[in-house]
């Protein structure tokens, strides 16, 4: 159990108020999960800050509402405002992705998957996704999981020299298998997907061609990274990712299979959509919409590329070479003898979260892998920059050569909060914090 140690004034005042006097024990886990994420660099890509507006919303009226069916077709009656919501929320998606058809109440990304599939796959049928050790996802066809056990799963692989999608290999591999879907869009895949490539060859095999871009809706979003979704047949993305929004997810397809989507979400899989979720989805597409939605996505790729150069200067292997994206996925196995659970916990320790990850052809196991994936969308919505990247690189070097040295991670742990106390995240005031540090020279 932790013990809170919370003595802000401002937040002892005014702060929560009603879980103050209801549920203290809850109130401050929040609190400090608050502190956590104001005074740590967080570097996991799938992760980053919703804003104040996208939390109002999903700690809003909603909550309360039963709506089960769809805008006009409800089951129950005091739809008046449910169905405003939800026509908002799906007409902002489909024009910001320029796609027929858009379904907003997956409750997340996985079931979001399971109805896709279900809208246009029969059991067994054949699917091909990247298998998950090489930067694919769990509901892309693994086999614990039920894509993996309901479809028959045919997972293609990364190039063995260049770590990179190759697609002649996929081709031929499509054309052996014949699958039904071909699935592409990764959470460990530092660079540029070519949806175009995908098409072809699902053209070619008479596959459905299904984009799950959770990782990167923002990027796209904000042009930073081609958009499938006009050329894809069924889609998925997460809204909590660098979309920003709550967590959430949303199927976009064409509109030939509008009507087995939305019969696969309900009564296929789900009863009643989250409505609070759907309010808090409509503001994040908003949001998304804006021209500093656009400086935020390209500051999120310059980010991750000028870490990626510091980090290549301090002799680390980066999986591919490099990145074009969002994330990074960093070999410290072979090229710093060291392993990726022990680099990830020593960096945390240093106030830099990230995770250990597989690498492509990993010969260490899931739980203890050879590499860790280090991701820039929360520190640029911070507003940090190139500057604040190459302090990242030199502290993350110094961390992962003293993994043992407590002084030193600790030492760390204090200059990093001294940064990201003079960058304030999105969603957070931090008139609540600022007061526990003394303030850093700036
Ligand atoms: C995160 C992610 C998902 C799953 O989302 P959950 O909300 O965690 O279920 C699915 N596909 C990809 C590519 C993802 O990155």
């Amino acid at each position: 159990m932790i013990t809170p140690t919370i003595s802000s004034p401002k937040i002892a005042m005014t702060y929560l108020p009603a879980l103050k006097e209801t549920d203290p024990e809850i109130r401050d886990l929040i609190l400090l999960e608050e502190k956590r994420e104001f005074e740590k660099m967080r570097l996991i890509p799938s992760e980053n800050y919703a804003s104040d507006a996208v939390k109002e919303a999903t700690g809003g009226i909603f909550t309360n509402k039963y709506s089960e069916g769809y805008p006009n077709k409800r089951y129950y009656e005091g739809q008046q405002l449910t169905d405003q919501v939800e026509i908002l929320a799906c007409e902002r998606a489909k024009k910001l992705f320029g796609c027929d058809h858009v379904n907003v109440q997956p409750l997340s990304g996985s079931p979001a998957n399971m109805a896709a599939y279900r809208a246009v796959l029969k059991p067994g049928d054949t699917i091909m996704g990247l298998s998950l050790p090489h930067g694919g996802h769990l509901t892309h066809g693994w086999k614990a999981n039920f894509s993996g056990s309901l479809y028959n799963s045919v997972p293609y692989e990364l190039d063995p020299e260049t770590e990179m999608l190759n697609f002649d290999m996929i081709r031929a591999l499509a054309k052996e298998h014949k699958p039904q879907m071909i699935i592409a869009g990764y959470t460990a895949y530092p660079r540029t997907i070519d949806w175009t490539k995908f098409r072809e060859i699902c053209d070619e095999v008479g596959a459905y061609f299904h984009a799950d871009t959770s990782h990167i809706t923002g990027l796209i979003a904000g042009g930073a990274h081609p958009n499938p979704f006009p050329i894809s047949d069924t889609g998925i993305t997460t809204t909590h990712k660098t979309l920003r929004g709550p967590r959430g997810a949303m199927i976009l397809c064409k509109q030939e299979h509008a009507e087995a989507v939305n019969k696969a979400i309900i009564p296929g899989l789900q009863g009643g959509p989250h409505i609070h979720t759907i309010s808090a989805i409509a503001v994040a597409l908003k949001q998304a919409s804006q021209p500093d939605a656009q400086v935020y996505a390209q500051q999120v790729v310059k980010n991750a590329k000028a870490l990626a150069e510091r980090l290549l200067s301090h002799g680390f292997r980066l999986v591919t070479g490099g990145t074009d994206n969002h994330l990074i996925l960093m070999e410290v196995f072979e090229s710093k003898g060291i392993l990726g659970r022990d680099a990830s916990r020593a960096l945390d320790k240093a106030g830099i979260v990230c995770n250990a990850n597989m690498v492509p052809f990993d010969k260490n196991s899931p739980f203890n892998p050879s590499g860790i994936r280090i991701g820039t969308p929360s520190i640029t919505s911070r507003g940090m920059k190139e500057a604040e990247m190459d302090k990242l690189g030199d502290w993350m070097n110094e961390v992962l050569s003293n993994i043992d040295n407590d002084a030193i991670l600790k030492r760390i742990e204090g200059e990093v909060r001294d940064l990201c106390v003079s960058f304030p995240a999105p969603g957070i005031d931090p008139e609540r914090w600022n007061c526990l540090y003394t303030p850093s020279p700036k």
